[in-house]
This record gives C-alpha cells, sequence and structure tokens, in this order.
C-alpha cells in the first residue's frame, strides 16, 4: 500500500470505552451485548471529531499543491467547517467557508462561534433547507475562488464533510487502528454503528474493513436523505481512493449499505430516540452525543439492543463521530425545555 502524505492533526490513537454502565442500564450481560465505544470524539483538533482524520490527509494534499487557502461548505452548524476552520490555523492557512443558513444573521453560537474564534472567513448563503442550497454554495465557492486567484493566492477547494478520495482514507487509517485495538483486546465485534452524512467516513471505513479484515459488519446508520446517489458518491470516493493508496481492492454498491430507520423528519431535526440516546449516555457513562448525527447513529444501537436483534453473547463497537458542539445552540437548548 502506498503511503501518502498526511500532516498531523489528531492526537492518535483515540480510545476505546467500555460501556459497562450503560450495559447494565440496558438489562446487563443477560440481556444487552458488551458495546464499545470508539472515540473519534476525542481526536483532539478544535474539539475534535471524525473530520480530524479527513483533514489530515486533505491538508497534506493542499500543501502539496502549494494552498494558501482552504476552502470548504456546508450547513451554518457544521462539523466539518468547524474543523477545517481549526485545521487551516494549525497548518498556517487562511481559510473561508461558505455556509448555508436560514437566517441572514445565524446566531454565532456552537460551531458557527467556533469559525469565528479560529479567525475563517465565513459567507453565508440563505436557505429555507439547508440540503438544498448545494448550487448556489458552488456559485460562491466560484467567486471565492476567482478572488482568491485575483489576489495572487491558491485556493484548495474540500467538498461538502471532506468526502473525497483523499479525505476517505482517514477511515482506511482509522480501520488499521480500530483493527488493532480489537485484536489487542482479543474481541471480534459483530457490528460498527456509526452515523452517516456525506459518506466519506463510510467509504474509508468500508476499504479499510476490507483491507483489514475487519470483523464486523459496518452498520451506517443515515442522518440524511439522499439515497441512491449517496451510494454512488461512498463507491467512487472509496475506490478512488484505493487508486491512490495503490491496492486491488474495490467496493461495490452491495457494500455500502446504511440504514434509513433514523433519520426522522430529516438532517439536523433532533429525534424523540435520538434525544433520549443523548439522555442515556450522558446519565450513565457521562458520554455526549450530538443532535445531528451520533444520536441517531446511537438511537438505531439502543432499538437493535432492545428488540433483542443482537445476542448478548456479542460485543459491538459504536464509532463516536464528535459534533458536541451543537449541544450548545438555541435549538437543541429548546428541546429541554
Ligand atoms: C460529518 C460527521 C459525521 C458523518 O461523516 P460523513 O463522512 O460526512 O458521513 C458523523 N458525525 C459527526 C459528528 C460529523 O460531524
Amino acid at each position: 500500500m502506498r503511503e501518502l502524505p498526511r500532516y498531523p492533526l489528531a492526537h492518535l490513537p483515540t480510545p476505546i470505552t467500555d460501556a459497562t454502565r450503560l450495559r447494565e442500564a440496558l438489562g446487563g450481560p443477560a440481556r444487552c451485548p458488551r458495546i464499545l465505544i470508539k472515540r473519534d470524539d476525542l481526536t483532539a483538533l478544535g474539539l475534535g471529531g471524525n473530520k480530524a482524520r479527513k483533514l489530515e490527509f486533505l491538508i497534506a494534499d493542499a500543501l502539496a499543491m502549494g494552498a494558501h487557502t482552504i476552502l470548504t461548505t456546508g450547513a451554518v452548524q457544521s462539523n466539518h467547517a468547524r474543523m477545517t476552520a481549526a485545521a487551516a490555523r494549525v497548518a498556517g492557512l487562511r481559510c473561508v467557508l461558505v455556509l448555508t443558513s436560514r437566517y441572514d444573521v445565524p446566531p454565532l453560537e456552537g460551531n458557527l462561534l467556533l469559525d469565528d474564534l479560529f479567525g475563517a472567513e465565513v459567507r453565508f448563503v440563505p436557505s429555507e433547507d439547508p440540503m438544498l442550497a448545494v448550487g448556489r454554495d458552488e456559485e460562491v465557492v466560484a467567486d471565492v475562488v476567482r478572488d482568491e486567484r485575483a489576489a495572487g493566492r491558491v485556493p484548495y477547494v474540500i467538498p461538502v464533510g471532506g468526502s473525497s478520495p483523499v479525505g476517505a482514507i482517514g477511515y482506511v487509517t482509522g480501520t488499521e487502528e480500530l483493527v488493532g485495538q480489537l485484536t489487542a483486546m482479543g474481541v471480534a465485534p459483530t457490528r460498527l454503528y456509526f452515523g452517516s452524512g456525506s459518506r466519506g467516513t463510510q467509504a474509508g471505513l468500508t476499504l479499510g474493513a476490507k483491507l483489514y479484515r475487519a470483523p464486523y459488519m459496518l452498520w451506517g446508520v443515515a442522518v440524511s436523505a439522499g439515497e441512491p446517489e449517496k451510494i454512488v458518491r461512498a463507491m467512487n470516493a472509496a475506490n478512488d481512493a484505493a487508486v491512490l493508496l495503490g491496492v486491488p481492492t474495490r467496493v461495490t454498491r452491495d457494500d455500502l449499505f446504511t440504514d434509513q430507520g433514523f433519520i426522522g423528519e430529516g438532517y439536523g431535526i433532533p429525534t424523540p430516540g435520538g434525544l433520549e440516546a443523548i439522555d442515556l449516555l450522558a446519565r450513565t457513562e457521562a458520554i455526549l452525543l450530538d443532535p445531528v448525527y451520533t444520536s441517531k447513529g446511537f438511537a438505531a444501537l439502543l432499538a437493535h439492543v432492545r428488540a433483542g436483534e443482537i445476542p448478548p453473547t456479542d460485543t459491538v463497537v459504536f464509532l463516536h463521530t464528535g459534533g458536541m458542539p451543537a449541544l450548545f445552540t438555541r435549538e437543541f437548548v429548546a428541546t429541554r425545555r
């Protein structure tokens, strides 16, 4: 396998928490499988999360191309945008974020507050539905690219979620790390649950699982609509990543299942099951899930445990992908009143 340039940004390896108090709360070893939580919320870069792994390869690629400015897009509370802003600072680069919001002047809170602290230049694209602004944010990105070039700077554009082939490699190496930890612990989990959005994490995890012969089935839990286009996106990212790595392994559509049962009303709209998961994990393990991604992923795991779908003698892993800044937004706080 080819070694690709990597810019160190994340604190690795991230730890694994054995969620024993949660297991007790779910009926103990007689009824509930062992639940391990892979703590990619603790990657440390700018409050952590899964994007740190992708950004190690994306920032290295940007520097190799002589970039001065990193540009990316997302919803106003994008974790990816916040971590990209942090990564740019660590690498000594400028950062411009093009963010969609339904407010003309979105409240400066959660991830947006952190974007501001990291000194990112933010351009807003108004949108009723943050997922439908794709065409317009591309126009703004094109404008920024033109302005940067006119100012004599080289821009590097990272797609939504960092889910390019280069970004996906972060979860090929992430899988190598996880499989090594599980082997050292002497466990062979049957499932790995994770919240899935732009699918770069899934692309890397899927390619990585094949390359490192992971024991688990991947259980991606969709947090937003978009099938089947997103399957194609994940497949292309995974297979282009395989080409970059110089490995013959390929991923097919059949490898890219995601559970569509926990989206609720849509991206960023909390679900009752997700809110319950946030409370339960906070009160048993003092681990904080986020309202957009990890709570919906964890709600799937809880539903499957309670339905008796997973034998209690099994071990399962939940990949905690971060996202805690969204807890500190008025939208989340309103669910507590
Ligand atoms: C971006 C993100 C995900 C989803 O990762 P994708 O690669 O976009 O599918 C999951 N959880 C959190 C907290 C995220 O920020």
